[in-house]
């Protein structure tokens, strides 16, 4: 049984990456989501149906567009595959519970986000806050259905608890915490909270520890100079992905009870 839902959400993430391609692309860029049909970037061409297929299409056409053999990124089915692997990787954490999908709709819009960080240093308000919403939202359900309301209200505390911490942190210096990641923190503390306030700790724990260890690695290498501006809203979401996913098994040693 866990197994089908883990093939189906694997093949969800299939999809879903395949969508998040055209959010990545056209919101940075100030384009809607939904039309017009999706085009090759250098000859306009539209995609035909049977091209749009995620990951077999990009590895059939070998990476190139059908029409004028441009090459197409393999951030495409990279996407796709990571968003699948997410997905699995979730629905065997949480099995047939009721904040699975919080945590589906949190790691996609997590993975969007990050993909636009790295590649312009920027995370969309348009992005940020229907996330925060739809992950607050699908959480309240599960509060409902459950009756954990405890959980809800530590989750909201936390939201707020890492946001005011984010603003002052920016208040204090903008040019190391940019706006971004104060509006980033709302999410990533609902969601962690909603596990526990320890998953919160350790959310944030890994974020930093991960940019420390990809900072030092980058600037030992050269690939990074002191001065560059760091995408921390990717390392917030690897954390939060570490807490979320191996939360449980991390946190054993500090707990008394087990999850
Ligand atoms: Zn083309």
């Amino acid at each position: 049984m866990l197994g089908l839902l883990i093939g189906l959400c694997a093949l969800l993430g299939l999809a879903v990456g395949s969508f998040l391609n055209v959010v990545i692309y056209r919101v940075p860029r100030g384009e809607s989501i939904v039309s017009p049909r999706s085009a090759c970037p250098s000859c306009g061409a539209p995609i035909r149906e049977r091209d749009n297929i995620p990951v077999v299409s990009w590895l059939v056409l070998r990476g190139r567009c059908r029409d004028c053999k441009a090459p197409i990124s393999p951030r495409y089915p990279l996407v796709e595959l990571l968003c699948a692997g997410l997905f699995a990787g979730t629905a065997a954490r949480f099995g047939r519970q009721w904040d699975l999908p919080a945590y589906l709709a949190l790691f996609a819009g997590l993975l969007s986000l990050s993909t636009i960080d790295i590649e312009r240093l920027l995370l969309p308000k348009k992005i940020v806050y229907p996330l925060t919403v739809l992950v607050a939202g699908l959480l309240l359900m599960a509060a409902a259905a459950t009756g954990h309301w405890h959980d809800y209200a530590v989750a909201v505390i936390c939201a707020l608890a890492w946001f005011a911490v984010f603003f002052a942190l920016n208040f204090a210096s903008p040019r190391i915490l940019g706006f971004g990641d104060v509006r980033l923190s709302l999410v990533l503390g609902v969601a962690l909270g909603w596990l526990g306030v320890g998953y919160v700790l350790l959310g944030f724990f890994a974020a930093n520890v991960i940019g420390a260890v990809i900072g030092i690695l980058l600037i030992a290498t050269k690939r990074m100079s002191r001065s560059d501006r760091i995408p921390y809203g990717v390392f917030l979401a690897l954390g939060c992905a570490v807490a979320v996913l191996a939360g449980p098994e991390l946190l054993r040693p500090f707990t008394h009870h087990t999850f």
